[in-house]
């Protein structure tokens, strides 16, 4: 593939970057797709953003994504913002208009739901349980309400921020939202249809996730947004038990696909020759 002068600009924005699969995941489009366009890892400095997106963008930069610490100040630096990214209050995309204005989006929830539904899980209005509540979080309450959760129950090991998650997310969605302590696992488990872990505990160089899977039906699917490692100790734990199990790299790949379509104008496919490229990235 070569890049022409017209070629068509974008980049994820972090601090640190280069630990980002975005670069992996969107050249993998670029090339399938044939675009005449280049997608760059951008180490700015928290400090540095909002001058750093001026320069981007008078550099003629399409857009782009944002990772660790930008998130939250991107929200702050768009002149317009889509209802995820209102409910999330973080930004995961900022595309940047003709007329100058930069218009944020949060891509999280969709990638979520999309994984979630592409592995065949519909809650038609059963109990769902999340464990966490941080970014991620707030991410996947959007998701499990838009794949019908009836409720869902929101455990985070200070107790606190779940209700608080639950008090701030109520407005944007149907679902009852119920905050509870990671001691009420056991009950809440009971008739859960679906268990998603959105804590980090689990990643690598993090503790394990401490959680014993016996109160959880076996009907119960299991979904950890962790991708690294691609199995954690709870998925490895679900799938010996007969869960049906969902690990992180799907909502990545998803997620970065309305990206994809803002910068280059085209809606890329998930293929499995792209989870075979990022689980081998995952291993160097
Ligand atoms: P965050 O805002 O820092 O929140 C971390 C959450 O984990 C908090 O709820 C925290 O609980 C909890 N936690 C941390 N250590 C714990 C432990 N040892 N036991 C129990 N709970 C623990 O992080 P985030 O941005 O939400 O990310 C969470 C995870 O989601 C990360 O692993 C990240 O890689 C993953 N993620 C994946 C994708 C994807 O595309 N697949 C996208 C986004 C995030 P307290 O509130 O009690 O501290």
């Amino acid at each position: 593939m070569s890049i022409s002068g017209k070629a068509l600009c974008a980049g994820v924005a972090g601090w640190p970057v280069s630990h980002s699969l975005s670069p992996r995941l969107h050249n993998h489009w670029l090339k399938a797709h044939g675009v005449d366009g280049a997608y760059v890892p951008l180490a700015i400095p928290r400090e540095h953003l909002a001058e750093a997106l001026k320069g981007l963008r008078l550099a003629g930069f399409k857009g782009v994504n944002l990772t660790i610490p930008h998130k939250e100040a991107a929200f702050s630096l768009a002149h317009k913002l889509d209802a995820a990214a209102q409910a999330a209050g973080a930004v995961n995309l900022l595309i940047f208009r003709e007329d100058g204005t930069l218009e944020g989006r949060n891509t999280d929830a969709e990638g979520l739901g999309e994984s979630l539904r592409t592995a065949g899980i519909a809650l038609s209005d059963k109990p769902a349980t999340l464990l966490g509540a941080g970014g991620a979080a707030r991410a996947t309450i959007l998701a499990l309400d838009a794949i019908g959760a009836g409720e869902i129950r929101i455990l985070n090991r200070h107790a606190d921020r779940a209700a608080t998650l639950a008090n701030t997310l109520a407005p944007f969605v149907k679902a009852k939202l119920k905050p509870l302590a990671m001691n009420d696992w056991p009950a809440a488990a009971r008739d859960t249809g679906l268990l998603v872990n959105a804590t980090s505990a689990g990643m690598k160089g993090q503790p394990v996730l401490d959680l014993q899977l016996d109160p959880l039906p076996t009907s119960a699917a299991v979904c950890d947004l962790i991708y690294n490692p691609l199995e954690t100790a709870l998925l490895k734990n679900a799938k010996a038990r007969g869960h049906k199990t969902v690990d992180g790299l799907g909502m990545l790949m998803y997620q970065a696909a309305p990206s994809f379509a803002a910068f280059y104008g085209v809606t890329p496919k998930v293929t499995p020759e792209l989870r075979a490229e990022l689980e081998r990235a995952l291993q160097t």
